[in-house]
């Protein structure tokens, strides 16, 4: 493909929008001409003043009656113009010689502005303007995102180029086999619009457009650009399945009396149905010859952390290690020591431990463990990050679980996997035993952060999921109450209460990095409030802790080992408790700038308590600041938050809220952000993709390799991530 069409001959500094250009990553033909309009504005008609309404966008052509430059209430100039039918005001606040010349009177001049009413009567403000007369365009005009140092002049002509250019490369040569278009792609004479055709109306719209259709996408153009990617994004996940399957994992046998029976007796509480069940699906798949790839989702406290004890203790049973990453260190260390609680006793008659890895590791103390890896002796390694650094050579490992997954790269997991690809070239190397002639581990993911089901299920074509929906018995549901911010001392009296009732609170403050000293001095500036408000003199003292990213390891672990014992009654932290921290007696959680946080994060925090029997609240405290207002999405996040405590529900709310754009956006699971379709408003094109996917993979293999190759294939793909 072309891609000349931004950079300059050889040498030549890029002039500015140039580089504007380049910031948008608009640096190929394909990009621009998949660079597609906000809006569009109508120009190909000129209307007369006397049928324009106030806030119309209007296109005239009058001739100049008056121009003058007025002083009050501040320069500017003040042109009169009169098309026949009415005159309109229009007033310039900054304008050149040049452009005050264009304007002198009697010029007849095509104006472009909105009309605005007021005690001059019809005015513009700093209306486009040009000689009237010039030939009308046939298409609305396209206004594009774009940016500062970029004019949309120079984007439209460098987009409509790029445009050109690929059509011209073959770029949107068709792929989908006509008798399987999606009908909505189709116009109202069940003719199918071709890629072509629809990029170039999406750039330029015939007049008599529905502007609705274009807006909420419905168009049969739109819905064409929305099947191209759902289908590419389905048949990628589909040839990974498929590719997938053909490899070989070590299929492990659940032992009769084995780890996993033992572990099940030496648990303090049983299962829950869901529990059981999930765990019952993971067994099925680690007895098969092929890698398990499977999301294991559940909210917050459903007892994900046992589901994987269980899982690792399979493979542990056959004699195969196991690892287990967690994306910080206070919550790879829960696991840990919950694991060693459960496991040790188990494994050490087996002479296997469970090993632990870190990056602030001591030397010693690391070397110890690699040692410990190396030789099969940990059956099972918790860790952070440090799990899949180069250094760290497993033996024989079958299974990787990863916590929280979606805080993890793709690469990442990938790292983790290849772990098990080294194993298999030493092993091949020394000519193993056959038992050990492996290519992949089996996958476990684990988010709490839950995708509704259905839409997990169909987006991710790559992935089995199974889903914890039932919390373990006994937990007291949640209060939970929006304040605000000016009732600080009502607040402070609650936590005295809760104090004298032997219970223990959290205060959690926002902390995102743009303003980070900002609000880490909030989070101080909290901690010593309630320092003071806690302990008015005579009263047995309360300790308030603080805990926040920038700490030291070493001192975060001392403020959560006395909040853990019950000796520290406030903690006062930033959001690094969001995952991880397991204090039952803790059953006030106050979270400081609600309107801050997004609505799993708030929903993850609010898991922290209600662990316990005592009954919890959870108060969201937000601040108007200087508006005065908090906006209407940050409200509506607050509003659903305390209606409901189901996660898969906030799950729900928060894709009605933000779009799944941005729900399903790498951030969120990893997966490739869709520009075109929405998952909550075309699930009936996803299912289309769906079925097509397979029916393409076999009927018409090359039309799909070079659909997925086009969208979604490396360097030239048409979706850069
Ligand atoms: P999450 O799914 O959020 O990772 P955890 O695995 O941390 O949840 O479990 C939350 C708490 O519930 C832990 O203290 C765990 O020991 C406890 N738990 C898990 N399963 C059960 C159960 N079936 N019955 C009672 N308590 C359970
Ligand atoms: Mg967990």
């Amino acid at each position: 493909m072309s891609r000349k069409s931004v950079s300059p001959p050889d040498n030549k500094p890029l002039s500015a929008p140039q580089k504007a250009l380049r910031k948008l990553g608009l640096d190929r033909d394909i990009d621009l001409a998949l660079h597609l309009p906000l809006r569009y504005e109508d120009e190909t008609r000129i209307v007369r003043l006397t049928d324009t309404r106030e806030g119309d966008m209007a296109q005239i052509e009058a001739t100049v009656v008056s121009c003058e430059v007025a002083y009050k209430p501040r320069r500017q100039l003040l042109v009169v113009v009169d098309d026949g039918s009415d005159t309109c005001t229009l007033r310039f606040f900054s304008f050149y010689p040049s452009q005050q010349k264009a304007l002198a009177v009697g010029n007849r001049l095509r104006l472009r502005g909105e009309v605005k009413g007021g005690f001059m009567g019809r005015t513009m403000m700093h209306p486009s303007f040009s000689i009237a007369g010039g030939e009308l365009p046939n298409a609305l005009t396209p206004v594009y995102p774009t940016s500062a140092g970029l004019p949309q002049v120079y984007l439209r002509k460098a987009v409509h180029s790029g445009l050109v250019h690929a059509a011209r490369h073959g770029a949107f040569v068709e792929t989908i086999p006509p008798e399987h278009m999606p009908r909505s792609a189709m116009s109202a004479g069940a003719k199918a619009w071709s890629l072509e055709q629809s990029l170039h109306f999406l750039h330029h719209p015939t007049p008599d457009v529905s502007l609705a259709q274009l807006e909420d996408r419905t168009h049969p153009a739109w819905q064409r650009l929305k099947a191209e990617e759902l289908l590419a994004q389905q048949l990628s996940q589909l040839q990974s399945k498929r590719a997938r399957d053909e490899l070989r994992a070590p299929a492990l046998t659940l032992k009769k009396g084995g780890l996993h029976k033992q572990l099940l007796g030496v648990l303090p509480f049983g299962l829950t149905g869901a529990q059981r069940r999930v765990g019952e699906e993971i067994a099925q798949d680690l007895m098969r010859q092929v890698p398990m790839h499977r999301l294991l989702q559940g909210d917050v406290g459903s007892g994900k952390t046992v589901v994987a004890a269980l899982a690792a203790a399979v493979a542990m049973d056959s004699g195969w290690q196991c690892a287990l990453m967690a994306p910080t260190e206070i919550l790879a260390e829960q696991h840990f020591r919950k694991l060693i609680g459960w496991l040790e006793p188990l494994l050490a008659p087996l002479g296997k431990r469970v090993a632990w890895l870190t990056g602030s590791q001591k030397k010693k103390e690391r070397t110890e463990m690699l040692g410990l890896i190396a030789s099969g002796e940990a059956a099972l390694v918790v860790g952070t990050h440090a799990v899949i650094q180069e250094q760290v050579q497993f033996k024989n490992l079958a299974l990787a679980i990863i916590d929280e997954q979606h805080r993890f790269g793709v690469a990442q997991r990938l790292a983790l996997r290849e772990k098990m690809h080294h194993i298999a070239e030493v092993e091949a190397s020394l000519s193993a035993s056959p038992s050990h002639d492996l290519q992949e581990p089996h996958m476990l993911m684990m988010s709490a952060t839950p995708i509704p089901r259905t839409l997990a299920m169909s987006y991710y074509a790559d992935l089995d999921v199974s889903t914890l929906d039932e919390l373990p018995p006994g937990r007291t549901p949640v209060v939970t109450r929006v304040v605000s911010d000016a009732r600080r001392d009502e607040l402070i009296e609650r936590i005295r209460h809760q104090l004298e009732e032997g219970r223990q609170v959290y205060w959690v403050c926002p902390l995102i990095e743009e303003s980070e000293a900002l609000d880490l001095s909030n989070a101080t500036a909290t901690h010593a409030l309630l320092i003071e408000a806690l302990n008015p003199p005579g009263m047995t003292p309360v300790l308030v802790g603080l805990l926040h990213s920038r700490m030291p390891p070493a001192e975060k672990k001392a403020v959560m080992a006395q909040f853990e014992s019950g000796a520290m009654g406030v903690l006062v932290s930033t959001t690094v408790i969001e995952v991880g921290v397991d204090v039952p007696n803790a059953s006030l959680m106050v979270i400081e700038h609600a309107e801050r946080f997004g609505l799993s994060q708030l929903h993850q925090l609010r898991g922290r308590v209600g662990r316990g029997a005592a009954a919890s609240a959870c108060v969201l405290m937000y601040s108007t600041g200087e508006s005065g207002r908090v906006s209407e999405t940050a409200r509506e996040r607050l509003r659903a938050m305390a209606e409901t405590a189901d996660g898969f529900e906030i799950a729900r709310r928060d894709l009605e809220i933000r779009g799944p754009g941005e729900f399903l956006g790498a951030r969120q699971s990893g997966a490739a952000l869709l520009r075109f379709a929405d998952l909550a408003e075309d699930g009936e094109l996803l299912q289309w993709a769906r079925e097509l996917a397979p029916l393409m993979l076999d009927k018409y293999p090359e039309l799909a390799e070079r659909h997925v190759s086009r969208w979604l294939g490396g360097k030239s793909d048409f979706l850069k991530a």
